[in-house]
């Protein structure tokens, strides 16, 4: 009989529950139920055209082989201009990392870096694979709890309590995934000056959702408020929601060359190279235009108005408007004594015909992520099923 004991680091960790609810989502689709995905993280909208073309241009030139394990100098060199030109970060090419797609990347920079005994501070709701990779690493997840009222962010004094000897890492996602909360300048600045008395501890800015903010200004992301921190501040972008590449899986980072260098040593045995015609089409994506970004952002913005209007418009449920990406968390606190948990309210959604995400699965509670990356017809007719199933 085979021992199929996995690893104690394995058995840490729990599988995605967004992946598992998109899953559930497909399977009852093939069993021939009419279901409204709303819990998938990708833009609905086509890769771009001359996207397509790089990368069918990359195949026809034969760009079939290993490149550089942290990415090829067009795409380094493109990902720099990236940083600079959409978030303001001035890095040399050496100074950025392409993985495959920016779980990678946190994947890296955690576990290059965290030994037994460090804590990671993480907001919540969190991004469903924050604290896994926390965890995989052995590391502990001290958890920031945010509410709605407060925006769904950190204040500089939850920061500075939270902070022990044993801090490492801080991560910041603004937008943030799963309430589409930023974080304006001056808070950032806020952060940046307990941070500035602690050190030992790095961040981590993921960034990833910058393109798709729908508030005024100029997206503030913390190395380019706080210049002298950036030597501990990674910051994760790609392509994966901005330019609808999900499948490509690329990701560009910018840090301190020392984190840089770490992260390539862990790929350089895992994956090596990120794929060479999908980094092709990634340089067309962040070197080629960018007019079409600006289209997709109000039409997000729109569906986002229309969703939160029709949430607001049911008896116990609440959302605020989210700053960014495309995702809105409903508070269902008041219809919760109906069904136990957040979970049980979940798949009661999906019998009426939506799947959503369950707030618990981002480490909140009483409550949803709806994904608002679906056409105006069915987010009209998911948010009619809904209203029903609470009816
Ligand atoms: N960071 C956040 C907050 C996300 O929501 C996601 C994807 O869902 C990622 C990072 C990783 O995206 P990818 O690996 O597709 O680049």
């Amino acid at each position: 009989m085979t021992d199929q004991t996995t690893s104690a680091a394995l058995r840490r960790i729990a599988p995605s529950r967004t992946n598992a609810m998109t899953d559930r989502a497909i399977e009852l689709r093939a069993a021939g139920r009419d279901i409204i995905s709303l819990s998938v993280g990708e833009p609905d909208f086509a890769t771009p055209a001359h996207v397509i073309e790089a990368a069918k241009a990359a195949l026809d030139g034969g760009q079939t082989r290993y490149t550089a394990v942290a990415g090829t100098a067009a795409l380094r060199e493109a990902a720099a201009l990236h940083f600079a030109r959409d978030l303001g970060i001035v890095v040399p090419p050496a100074q950025v990392i392409v993985t495959a797609g920016g779980k990678q990347a946190i994947f890296e920079a955690l576990l290059a870096t965290l030994d037994p005994g460090d804590d990671v501070l993480i907001p919540s709701p969190w991004w469903v694979s924050y604290p896994e990779i926390v965890r995989f690493a052995g590391a502990t997840v001290v958890d920031l709890p945010t509410k709605a009222a407060g925006g769904f962010r950190i204040t500089a004094a939850q920061l500075e309590a939270a902070i022990t000897p044993a801090t490492r890492w801080l991560l910041l996602n603004s937008p943030g995934n799963p309430t589409g909360a930023t974080y304006p300048a001056e808070e950032l600045a806020a952060l940046g000056a307990v941070l500035r008395r602690h050190p030992r501890v790095l961040v981590l800015s993921d960034d990833i959702y910058a393109p798709l903010r729908y508030g005024a200004g100029a997206h503030a992301t913390l190395s380019v408020v706080c210049p002298d921190l950036a030597d501990r501040v990674l910051t994760v972008s790609g392509v994966s929601k901005s330019h609808a590449m999900t499948g490509f899986r690329i990701g560009v980072s910018a840090g301190p060359a020392w984190l840089i260098a770490a992260m390539g040593k862990l790929q350089s045995h895992n994956s090596g190279n990120p794929c060479s015609i999908a980094q092709a089409a990634a340089t067309a994506a962040l070197a080629g235009p960018q007019d079409f970004l600006g289209e997709w952002r109000e039409r997000f913005r729109t569906r986002r108005d229309r969703v939160v209007a029709a949430i607001n418009a049911i008896p116990g449920l609440s959302a605020p408007l989210p700053d960014g990406a495309f995702y809105c968390m409903v508070d269902a606190a008041p219809v919760m004594d109906r069904f136990g948990d957040d979970e049980a309210l979940a798949l009661h959604l999906l019998e009426h015909g939506v799947a959503v995400v369950a707030a618990s699965a981002f480490g909140g509670a009483a409550g949803f992520r709806i994904s608002f990356a679906a056409d105006d017809a069915a987010l009209d007719e998911a948010l009619r099923r809904i209203a029903t199933a609470l009816g």
